[in-house]
């Protein structure tokens, strides 16, 4: 059964069997913080009342990025300021239909037809609060940071900061139980947003999918994104062949393929 887990005060990480999902919860005094809504409208529904288990305060949501598990469940919390990157919300804006569509269509294709249902009943809910750089917010009196990393895991991903309980959401920039998912990403440039978060002096990370984490797991992935972004360089300046590159990989080979899919293709 999912719970919620208490990270730290009034900060909550939830995990779901589905993808692997893990969403986020920070109660302030007299308001909430839901960080990503899961993957369609019913999962949201689901999400929206666990949040009201655990408080009754108006709530806002941030997005850590546009991929579809990850912000589609959103109708299910009506009124809420909707917090995202300027370019997630524009990824979700030229994209978000288009992958509504084609999760449907994976999904009714795996016989997983009560999700590919519940996602063609879906509507996508843009954000309404778009941040550049960093945003500090009020959390019903506590302070959060959103902040942008650059371009990494998509183009969109942020940071969502709990100073006072020493916590960071990450989204999908670290993986846990998985390989990073290169599909949308910047090979090149996504390990200096692990350095940018390293800096943060933190004592939990929360990761999109999978067990909360520690900044040693966040530094180990960092050595391994720089490895793929070392090989996917060599291969893009015709020093490396890809079987190569594929040998040398810490990730199995349809990973790295991607990866150097990425790069190649904005040679
Ligand atoms: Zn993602």
């Amino acid at each position: 059964m999912t719970t919620w887990t208490e990270v730290a005060d009034r900060v909550y990480a939830r995990r779901y069997a589905e993808l692997d999902l893990t969403v986020g919860l920070v109660v302030g005094d007299d308001g909430c913080l839901v960080i990503d809504t899961r993957g369609d409208l019913e999962q949201g529904a689901e999400l929206a009342a666990a949040v009201r288990e655990i408080t009754p305060h108006p709530w806002a949501v941030v997005y850590t990025h546009a991929h579809f598990d990850h912000c589609f469940g959103t109708s299910a919390f009506p009124g809420a300021a909707v917090w995202a990157h300027r370019l997630c919300h524009k990824d979700m804006v030229e994209h978000g239909s288009d992958e509504l569509r084609k999760w449907s269509e994976r999904y009714r294709a795996e016989g997983k037809v009560s999700i590919a249902d519940a996602l063609d009943r879906t509507t996508l809910v843009m954000p309404t609060d778009l941040v550049d750089d960093r945003a500090s917010l009020s959390v019903g009196g506590r302070e959060v940071e959103l902040v942008y990393v650059g371009l990494a895991h998509s183009s969109g991903d942020l940071l969502v900061h709990v100073p006072d309980a020493r916590v960071l959401f990450v989204g999908d920039l670290v993986e846990n139980g998985a390989p990073p998912q290169f599909g949308d990403s910047h090979p090149l440039s996504w390990p200096t947003a692990l350095t940018t978060i390293l800096d943060f002096d933190v004592v939990v990370v929360v990761p999109g999918h999978g067990d909360p984490i520690d900044q040693d797991f966040v530094a180990d992935q960092r050595e391994e994104l720089r490895s793929i972004a070392e090989l996917c360089r060599a291969v893009a300046s015709d020093e490396l062949s890809t079987e190569d590159a594929l040998a040398n990989s810490p990730y199995p080979a349809d990973f790295t393929r991607t990866a150097l899919e990425r790069v190649l293709s904005t040679r």
